[in-house]
């Protein structure tokens, strides 16, 4: 492959100038941006295109649970639209008011046979087979994107944010690493000055997490010396599978974490003093808070 048409040469070019570096996601760790979302453009969506007048409340309850406040936060939109539903279907509140739910049997063999799960490659998908399931899919898809496009502006970053950033010049490298089309994190970054911090900003294609971090990070600076900073179980996949660091932002509780980041965590890394049972301690306060039951379900 020639190297011009190879996006990752901007990984494996990354400019090494401090001995640290940190990786920083940015939906919901760096930007407030997953509740807004979330709430106001898929799920929304999910009752219009979906009919779910009838249930509204439970497929708001399932949507949230599954997208913002369990393990599986931050996973791609369409299996997690199929997990929603499969929560809903469960409910005996909803099973009472005998109100028809899909069962979505295409849209579940296409999220099992596709790897890129996009709306680009289900639109190829739609051209070629017609079929119902995935049409519906692809017009909500394209909904949830078109609202967006029309309510999420503006949104700030957490309070200490810009205060970690600037305490990391000239000592560490830093790179947002996420998977958001790279395109809306230019525009994020840039329109709230954060831009002139980061190192690079890779988005989707640039490959996942795993790769942005294996490729501008690993085996250049010393494991010890690479952190994660994120607010989802893949963040911290993604650096476990890396065997780098990793301190989590918590859902619902973001200033804090980035407080508590500022004041302690980074000074604690700077000075190699991270790892070990302060980094437990994080990551367990993290996993505790997106738990794998919904609260309806008891515990
Ligand atoms: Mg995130």
């Amino acid at each position: 492959m020639a190297e011009s048409s190879d996006p990752q040469r901007l990984l494996r070019k990354f400019q090494k100038c401090n001995e640290f570096f940190v990786g920083i996601d940015s939906d919901g760790c760096a930007f407030d941006t997953m509740e807004v979302k979330h709430k106001e453009c898929f799920i929304p969506n999910i009752i219009r295109y979906y009919n779910l007048a009838a249930v509204s409340r439970y497929a708001r309850e399932a949507a949230e649970f599954i997208n913002l406040y369990s393990q599986w936060r931050g996973i791609n939109r369409f299996p997690a639209l199929i997990m929603s539903f499969d929560l809903l279907i469960e409910r005996p509140e909803v099973l009472r008011r005998h109100h028809p739910l899909p069962a979505l049997t295409e849209l579940r063999r296409w999220v099992e046979r596709e790897t890129k799960l996009s709306n680009p490659t289900l639109k190829a998908e739609v051209e070629a087979t017609g079929n119902a399931d995935l049409v519906q899919a692809l017009e909500w898809s394209e909904a949830v994107n078109r609202t967006i496009g029309e309510v999420v502006h503006h949104v700030p970053p957490f309070s200490f944010v810009r205060e970690s950033l600037e305490s990391m010049q000239g000592r560490a490298d830093v790179m947002v690493v996420s998977a958001t089309p790279g395109e809306a994190l230019d525009r994020e970054w840039q329109e709230h000055g954060l831009k002139p911090f980061v190192g690079l900003i890779a988005g989707q294609e640039l490959g996942c997490k795993r790769e942005h971090l294996a490729l501008g990070a690993v085996g250049r600076y010393e494991p010890h010396k690479i952190l994660m900073v994120g607010d989802a179980p893949g963040d911290l996949q993604a650096a476990e599978s890396n065997g780098i660091l990793f301190y989590p932002i918590d859902p619902g509780f973001e200033d804090e974490s980035w407080q508590r980041f500022f004041e302690e965590g980074l000074p604690k890394f700077l000075s190699e003093n991270y790892a070990g049972a302060y980094m437990t301690a994080q990551i367990a306060r993290f996993q505790q808070l997106l738990p794998d039951t919904p609260p309806w379900q008891g515990r």
